[in-house]
């Protein structure tokens, strides 16, 4: 085996890699892999030091390509409760597959033909030209990982809907109050609240 990719442009050249596989082995920043960047914006997780892919890529029969390896690093990620910082360590197995694009059904499952091929079904993309471009596994694999509602604690109590305070660092006192806003639409989850914050009061 040897490294065949070029560490700062994070494409492999595919017809330099050996019949039994290239070592792939990338440290990356989140400026590096141009994350940020048009083709790959990034609304939803920032890298927090660097993400690391390693693996081997080895051709196929087919004329394809596959990368069996690990992805790991850091994210940054927003806690859906209370906005602060969530972080996420990225430890994936990664069993990627990339297809000549020359191999792309142009009408995907509309005649019920062979489906073999069919991207939806695996983890299958496809490459042009005679480069792939790792950065992008490196994108959709990061995604993929994340969870849907990050969390900076399992029990982050979230921001009070009244005040707006972090309830994990302050008591803002607000739920012996919350029954005088009466009519949203969890007035009737809120009046219950009320009740029992009174009839917790008038019991101590
Ligand atoms: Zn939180
Ligand atoms: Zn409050």
């Amino acid at each position: 085996m040897s490294a065949v990719h070029d560490p700062a442009a994070l494409t492999v050249h595919l017809p330099s890699v050996p019949a039994d596989g290239a070592r792939i082995a990338i440290r990356a920043t989140g400026a590096d892999l141009g994350f940020g960047e048009p083709d790959f914006r990034n609304p939803d997780f920032e890298v927090a030091s660097e993400l690391r892919l390693t693996g081997t890529l080895a051709p196929l029969d087919s004329g394809g390509f596959r990368l069996r390896g690990q992805l790991g690093g850091g994210v940054d990620l927003e806690c859906v409760r209370c906005l602060g910082a969530a972080g996420l360590a990225l430890d994936e197995r990664l069993d990627l597959v990339w297809l000549p694009a020359a191999a792309a059904p142009s009408h995907p499952a509309s005649d019920g033909g062979d489906r073999a091929l069919d991207a939806s079904d695996m983890n299958v993309s496809f490459f042009e030209e005679d480069r792939l471009d790792l950065r992008a596994a490196i994108w959709e694999q990061a995604h993929l990982a994340l969870p849907v509602k990050p969390l900076c604690s399992d029990a982050c109590a979230g921001l009070c809907p009244e005040c707006g305070a972090d309830r994990n660092r302050v008591a803002c006192g607000c739920a012996g109050r919350i029954a005088a806003v009466g009519d949203g639409p969890l007035s009737g989850l809120r009046a219950l609240m009320a009740k029992e914050a009174k009839t917790g009061a008038s019991a101590r």
